[in-house]
């Protein structure tokens, strides 16, 4: 059974090492939180399988790592400036603030039930940078708030260091900031979070036909690749669309406290390569950068056979990465009655995401040979590069396997006695509990089956 509450993915993550909160010793700070060694390893995994699928398997997609910091005119220029803000609310009463678009009842505060409330107002979400010495404090960069408009304006210089006929995209995963009225949902909602978004640009004729195929990869993606049932899936089309979207949906999946966004797949058409072409150009004429008009330069791409030049329109796929490991660590959990009283918290991960692979287990730490036929075996196991393989030094074997269920590792490997005899060990699986003897030389074969689930 998947968890009952994010609380006790909360709980297991503090416990286990997932995801603490940030600043904790100092009070923390709404919106931002630390991953500690085991959600390193699974943010890694997620960010793995989305390039894998993204890039290494396809022959149209580019990769992109941009900064996270930027020039403010580029935040002026793609509207954000002026637009990229949410609806802020405030109680008279109680002095709680709210975004509106996200309230319970909008005419009652959420916190205190008061319905006197202050008529709405535009709170900008991006968090405004004071850079360099001449500065003095003013506002002159944005920590980005998408990586989207930063892989925008490096349309051409990817276009023109990596030639590509349409349709073609480019990926990027990265952070990215916003400013939210209330964090909230552990890391659902977020101050610092991270985006793995995909810009793919095709010809305007085209946009309907690879809106919907965008739709169809990426929700097969969820439930194919990450392995969410796909009954917890669901497309919820946008009712209101943003001014620049042609068609806009959310994949929703069905978190504890009902179905809610974790990725948004956008027909943008042309207008943010217009819309920097344009701004561009006025910006270099004034600044004369530019000598006159027709030296402007345009974000548009050449057909080399019909000699036409045309804006792209653009189909986005934009996924929340900590929303995806939220999803997967929920459907992951399982609190199983073992009888007698004794129960057990497992994290039943497809091993490919598991933080930790394998644990080796020397069952008696006072024999040097049972030690170094461990010690071995990890030097083995870590030859394969299939990730974190771990040596257990300390606790009891009960702890271990407990620790290890928890963290979901999909095997735990205990080197005893009989190890010495007759040169096999004890495979133990996470799902089952089932325990098999394996001759020892057979062990990195059985892992490298096992991972590959
Ligand atoms: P919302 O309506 O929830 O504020 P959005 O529609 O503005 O989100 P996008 O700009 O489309 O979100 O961002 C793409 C993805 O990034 C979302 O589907 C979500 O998974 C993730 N995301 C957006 N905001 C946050 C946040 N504050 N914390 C964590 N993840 C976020």
């Amino acid at each position: 059974m998947p968890a009952k509450s994010v609380n006790d993915i909360v709980a297991l993550c503090k416990r286990r090492g997932f995801i603490f909160t940030g600043s904790e010793i100092y009070g923390g700070l709404g919106g931002a939180y630390d991953y500690g060694p085991y959600g390193v390893e699974l943010m890694r995994n997620i960010r793995n399988a989305w390039w894998n699928a993204m890039i290494y398997a396809r022959n149209d997609i580019e990769g992109l790592d941009a900064a996270l910091i930027s020039n403010r005119l580029m935040w002026k220029y793609s509207g954000h400036e002026g637009s990229f803000s949410d609806p802020l609310v405030e109680c008279k009463k109680c002095g709680a603030r709210m975004r509106q678009d996200k309230m319970k009842d909008q005419t009652k505060c959420d916190n205190c039930g008061s319905t006197d409330l202050t008529e709405p107002r535009a709170y900008q979400l991006m968090m405004g940078l004071s850079i360099g010495a001449m500065a003095d404090g003013a506002i002159n960069a944005y920590l980005r708030p998408e990586t989207a408009t930063t892989t925008y304006v490096n349309f051409k210089n990817v276009l023109d260091s990596k030639p590509h006929k349409l349709p073609f995209g480019i990926a990027q995963i990265g952070k990215a900031f916003r400013n939210e009225i209330s964090p909230r949902g552990f890391v659902f909602r977020m101050r610092e979070f991270e985006q793995a978004e995909m810009q793919y640009f095709v010809n305007p004729s085209d946009d309907e036909k690879y809106f919907e195929y965008w739709k169809n990869e990426r929700l097969a993606w969820w439930i194919n690749v990450l392995g969410i049932p796909a009954e917890k899936l669901r497309f919820l089309p946008h009712e209101k669309l943003a001014h620049y979207a042609k068609a806009a949906v959310d994949i929703e999946y069905a978190f504890p406290d009902g179905f809610d966004e974790v990725e948004g797949v956008h027909n943008r058409q042309d207008f943010d390569l217009g819309s920097h072409t344009k701004a561009q150009n006025e910006f270099k004429l004034s600044a004369k950068v530019l000598e006159n008009k027709d030296s402007t330069t345009k974000l548009s791409y050449s057909d080399a056979q019909t000699g036409e030049n045309f804006v792209p329109y653009v189909i986005e796929t934009a996924m929340g990465v900590n929303r995806a490991m939220l999803a997967i660590m929920i459907e992951a959990y399982d609190e199983e009655d073992l009888g007698d009283g004794k129960s057990r918290t497992v994290l039943k991960l497809k091993p490919w995401l598991s933080p930790v692979k394998a644990a080796v287990i020397p069952l008696v730490r006072n024999v040097p040979e049972i030690v170094d036929l461990s010690n071995k075996l990890v030097d083995d196991l870590r030859k394969l590069a299939i990730g974190r393989i771990e040596l257990e030094n300390s606790g009891n074997i009960g702890k271990n396997y407990r620790r290890h269920d928890e963290i979901g590792t999909p095997v735990c490997i205990t080197v005893d006695h009989q190890t010495l005899e007759d040169g096999t060990v004890t495979l133990r699986y996470r799902d089952t509990m089932d325990q098999v003897r394996v001759k020892t030389d057979e062990v990195p074969q059985k892992l490298l089956e096992i991972v590959k689930q």
